[in-house]
């Protein structure tokens, strides 16, 4: 599932395309996906936000467009503020429009934002600007990295349980954004063993671990986050960061760090990880 740098270059991209284009039309191609239409079309679009894995448009008539895009979501953008697309991911099934296209945003200038879900589990909701960070589900979220998730907040939600710091980490309501990908090679930077109890951590770990955090979730963004199952970005390519990952994916190779062992997978909390047991005792 895409991860706080995944919806974050999703973010960055529907803002860059979509600021000034006025919502024409909808056309709903399945049912599932219930939007109120006369709420948004005629809006334009003034900006886009992100509050953990929901990325959010907002419109000048007092409207936004909330959306998830969970497993396999993908919008696509067409039109003149990207004059020379470059050739659409194959990961984008079917292409645009499409059979899994089931929401076409028509623009005005020509203008058109795709959504394609193979699965169906991504959403799309209209809510009032103002009540946006009431909505249930982002008030839910807990603090984030680079907003307001901070050394000591992290240090606090750490030694409150004695779950697997692993799982503590991707929990979205303990703090937002972190997934499988970035929790695990956060944890292999930190030299941080999955599965020990979070309130076990010692205050110089947790601090290691918390600097960990930022750091590969910056990695993330610089590439644009990783293109596992169906992630694109906006422009119809891929990240790129899968390429970069420290331990997430390498089992069977050497650890680069100690070079005295190789990266071991197993499941914790039903998500593949992958440790250097020199590295990560
Ligand atoms: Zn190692």
């Amino acid at each position: 599932m895409p991860e706080l740098p995944e919806v974050e270059a999703i973010k960055l991209q529907l803002g860059k395309f979509l600021k000034g284009h006025k919502i024409i039309g909808v056309e709903i191609r399945n049912p599932k996906y219930e939007i109120p239409k006369e709420n948004i079309i005629g809006g334009k679009v003034i900006g886009t936000r992100r509050f953990g894995k929901v990325s959010v448009i907002d419109l000048d008539n007092k409207y936004s467009i909330l959306t998830h895009v969970k497993l396999t979501g993908q919008f696509i953008y067409r039109g003149p503020n990207l004059p020379k697309p470059k050739e659409l991911s194959k990961k984008v099934v079917g292409g645009v429009p499409g059979p899994h296209t089931l929401v076409i945003f028509n623009l005005d200038k020509k203008g058109v934002l795709y959504y394609n879900d193979i699965r169906r589990f991504g959403w799309i909701r209209v809510e009032k600007t103002e009540d946006v960070e009431n909505e249930k589900f982002i008030k839910k979220l807990g603090p984030e990295p680079f907003k307001d998730l901070t050394l000591k907040k992290f240090k606090t939600l750490l030694s409150k349980t004695k779950r697997p710091v692993k799982v503590v980490i991707m929990d979205q309501e303990k703090m937002g954004g972190v997934g499988n990908i970035y929790a695990t090679d956060a944890l292999w930077l930190a030299k941080i063993n999955p599965r020990q109890p979070a309130n076990d951590i010692q205050p110089q770990e947790q601090k290691k671990l918390y600097e960990a955090i930022l750091s590969v979730l910056k990695e993330g963004i610089k590439w644009g986050g990783a293109s596992e199952l169906a992630f694109v970005t906006p422009d119809g390519t891929e990240g790129n960061y899968q390429g970069h990952t420290l331990a997430y994916g390498h089992t069977g190779e050497p650890c680069e760090r100690c070079h005295k062992a190789r990266f071991e997978k197993y499941f914790l909390g039903g998500r593949g990880t992958y440790v250097c047991p020199f590295c990560q005792k």
